[in-house]
């Protein structure tokens, strides 16, 4: 088995999870119930992993894994009010709190 994607952001980890099932990829999740239970554990030891059941599956779960990342990271925004750029984690603008939906999507294509 070999690990091929592992983030502190559980949900980007779970995407990847899913797009490369749906890729037919076998996978399993590590650390899947690591938060709550952590105690000593730093917070690097409980991020979730992605793994891969058949190592000649790695190669190709990898660059499925890179892509997916890229594109979440390309979907940033632009705020209406104050122009600034979002992460697309955030909900509101971090500067001045207007809601993501009032900003402009950055089309990664152009
Ligand atoms: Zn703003």
């Amino acid at each position: 088995m070999k690990q091929v994607y592992t983030n502190a952001n559980r949900t980007l980890v779970l995407n990847v999870q899913n797009l490369l099932e749906r890729a037919g990829i076998k996978t399993l999740l590590r650390n899947e119930f690591a938060i709550g239970g952590m105690g000593e554990l730093s917070p690097f030891d409980a991020w979730l992993e992605v793994w891969v059941v058949m190592d000649a599956d790695r190669n190709r779960a990898k660059e499925l894994a890179d892509t997916a990342v890229s594109k979440q990271k390309a979907a940033q925004w632009i705020c209406n009010r104050c122009k600034e750029t979002n992460d697309p984690s955030f909900d509101y603008c971090w500067n001045c709190q207007s809601d993501a939906e009032s900003g402009d999507v950055i089309d990664a294509g152009h």
